[in-house]
């Protein structure tokens, strides 16, 4: 109990020494198109839906691209054609939940956890993408998100960047922190699971005690459309709830205790912001 006073404090403290770094997003800019690039079906909601849910609000032309196909998260328990469809239509109901339209979502559909393979193809597609939508605005994840689970994440930040190369037009990026959060102070160093304090523990010597961050200077407030941002994620069912009565079955509540799931219904989404220019 008092560690974990001492651990909210300090994150508490992190947040006000850190606010002073941070801009907040120009609310003139909530209608410019903007991609959201997600490699799995939930990050998008996590990382940027408050932003998202705001710039559909504003009448903002908004696509979503999901780069892999939703296949391994539980493939232990269900076959991974079945897994791949419900995620699939989460996603959809996801986005739709922010104010989108099933037109606008592209199902890349690459094998989750193996984007890393596919990096030349997923480039091209990507390319495509960005010359067709023209956006304004890119979400990507953080460039130093952890390998947690699999490389997807940092791929998908390299794959964009890379397409990028051959969009010739400026464009502002966004980068969003999904596991970047499974750290202390933001989450309890130890936990009941050996596995995940070593990960905790990493991650903290990794981002320097709550130092990292520094990193993100742009945020926006959503205390105003938390409740939309929960009921979106709530779309994920098979990541929020047991699909099937089997505890193995684990769920975003799952981690931390569900310290690391309160970290995206903070009242302010944190992005690194920098231009990308022709
Ligand atoms: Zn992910």
């Amino acid at each position: 109990m008092i560690k974990t006073s001492i651990a909210k404090q300090v994150s508490q403290l992190c947040l006000w020494f850190f606010k002073r770094n941070l801009h907040e997003y120009n609310n003139d800019d909530l209608s410019k198109s903007a991609i959201v690039f997600s490699p799995h079906f939930d990050d998008e909601t996590l990382g940027c839906g408050g932003i998202t849910i705001k710039k559909k609000r504003a009448g903002a032309d908004i696509k979503l691209v999901f780069m892999t196909d939703g296949s391994k998260s539980h493939k232990h328990l269900i076959g991974e054609n079945e897994l791949q469809e419900i995620r699939g239509n989460e996603g959809i109901a996801a986005a739709k939940s922010m104010g989108m339209d099933v037109n606008d979502v592209f199902l890349l559909g690459f094998e989750e956890t193996k984007l890393k393979e596919h990096y030349d193809l997923a480039v091209a597609k990507v390319v495509n993408i960005l010359l067709e939508q023209q956006p304004h605005e890119i979400f990507i994840p953080y460039y130093k998100e952890p390998l947690l689970w699999s490389e997807d994440h940092l791929c998908t930040t390299r794959i964009v960047k890379s397409a990028l190369k051959s969009y010739h037009k400026d464009v502002v990026i966004y980068e969003y922190p999904i596991w970047f959060w499974l750290h202390w102070p933001w989450v309890d160093l130890i936990n009941k699971n050996r596995y995940l304090t070593k990960i905790i523990v990493k991650h903290t010597l990794m981002y320097g005690l709550g130092l990292g961050l520094r990193d993100f200077q742009c945020s926006m407030y959503i205390g105003d459309v938390l409740e939309q941002k929960r009921a979106t994620l709530a779309e994920h069912k098979s990541q929020m709830t047991r699909l099937i009565a089997d505890t193995k079955w684990s769920t975003l509540n799952d981690v931390s205790n569900g310290q690391f799931l309160q970290c995206f219904f903070q009242e302010r989404e944190v992005f690194r912001r920098y231009h990308h220019s022709i």
